[in-house]
């Protein structure tokens, strides 16, 4: 069987409180499903590893837990979803193996048990070290608990920790962000992803908004934070290497780049999506149809979407882009069997005019400018 290099994501959709500005499939108060959940996860694992591994073991590059908080689940619960991934899968080899955590809900017996089945990466989630920022985005957590909780987790021995920041948040200002990035950069990680607030449907902080009840910072405040931290963190040693990510040196996320590089991957959980010979799968996304669904032997035979050339085309040049390196000339060419400037060049020229994208002999990449606004260099890569 020919080797393929592919990603495994596990979905954990269990949260302890819905934070204020989420749009994830993540639910609070469906503890009682745990168990049933952990059993289907299970079974779709096992299935995964019948077709795809033809009855052997599935041999991923990279896996990562996300969420949802998995370290929402407790002690027994996490030693069955360990059992698990070690019975449909070999980690041993495995180049990154990263879980999700929440500083309210992970202990030092958590923290070791993640260690001792093979996870050598913990994602954090802070947001900010602000406790008036926490609250009012409906954090269950403190910035003291957070600076606790990642020297606990260096403390069991990882030494590849990435924590979440946010910035653009209600009542944050310059100030306060600058407090922020100060702590992180303290705390001794090796990764810090960073993201806007965005403003999604149906999430409490939207309500709030449509009450004029929700006090942002004002655009150029916000602007003025972007412009700050793109500055800040490459200043000391965290290079940026995506639009909302830095790292210091060969500390990138292994996994989140075979997403961007257009490499398969094999999503398991309420909510998961796959990109499988070249189609695309999603799983059902609340936990009722989802266990339903793995009850029926469904394996990547939930929503399945082959995508045409041309929208692969276009996601190459999205995902490409979102890195400082950029799309890969090379590549494109070797999938498409095409020159990228035959089928882009127009807009390639145009926003390399406005100075929004670079280009040299390998690579089409986003300038800094082209970095800040990124959406206006994606949209241009519609084709009609
Ligand atoms: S912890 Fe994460 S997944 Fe859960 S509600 Fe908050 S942001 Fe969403």
């Amino acid at each position: 069987m020919m080797k393929i290099d592919f990603g495994v994501y596990i979905h954990i959709p269990f949260c302890k409180q819905k934070c204020f500005y989420c749009d994830f499939p993540s639910f609070a108060g469906r503890e009682k499903y745990i168990d049933d959940y952990l059993n289907s996860l299970h079974h779709e694992m096992e299935l995964g590893a019948e077709r795809i591994a033809e009855k052997g073991k599935l041999t991923p590059h990279t896996i990562y837990i996300g969420g949802g908080t998995p370290s929402h689940l407790n002690l027994s619960q996490m030693e069955m979803l360990f059992k698990s991934i070690h019975a449909n899968m070999q980690v041993k080899n495995v180049a990154e193996f990263t879980m999700e955590a929440n500083p309210c809900t992970i202990d030092e017996e958590k923290l070791h048990l993640m260690k001792d089945n093979g996870v050598n990466r913990v994602s954090i989630g802070v947001q900010s070290f602000d406790n008036g920022c926490l609250k009012r985005i409906g954090r269950v957590h403190t910035g003291e608990m957070a600076i606790e909780k990642v020297s606990m987790a260096q403390r069991a021995g990882f030494d590849n920790i990435s924590i979440d920041l946010m910035y653009g948040l209600p009542g944050q200002s310059i100030d306060i962000l600058k407090e922020s990035l100060d702590k992180a950069v303290a705390l001794g990680v090796q990764h810090i992803s960073i993201y806007g607030l965005q403003l999604e449907e149906g999430t409490v902080l939207a309500k709030q908004q449509e009450l004029h009840k929700l006090e942002l910072p004002a655009d150029e405040a916000v602007e003025e934070m972007y412009d700050y931290l793109v500055e800040y963190l490459p200043a000391h040693g965290f290079n940026r290497y995506e639009i909302s990510n830095y790292a210091l040196e060969e500390y990138h996320s292994r996994h989140n780049t075979l997403y961007w590089q257009d490499v398969p991957y094999l999503g398991f959980g309420s909510g998961a999506h796959s990109y499988w010979q070249g189609n695309r799968y999603e799983n059902p996304v609340t936990i009722g149809d989802y266990i339903e669904a793995v009850s029926k032997d469904k394996f990547l035979h939930i929503m399945e979407e082959s995508v045409s050339e041309r929208a692969h085309m276009e996601e190459f040049c999205f995902l490409g882009l979102r890195m400082t390196s950029g799309i890969n000339k090379r590549k494109f060419r070797e999938i498409f069997n095409k020159d990228i400037n035959e089928v882009f060049g127009k807009v390639i020229d145009k926003m390399v005019a406005k100075a929004l994208l670079g280009e040299s002999e390998t690579a089409i990449f986003l300038t800094p400018l082209g970095m800040k606004y990124g959406n206006v260099v994606f949209g241009e890569f519609i084709l009609e």
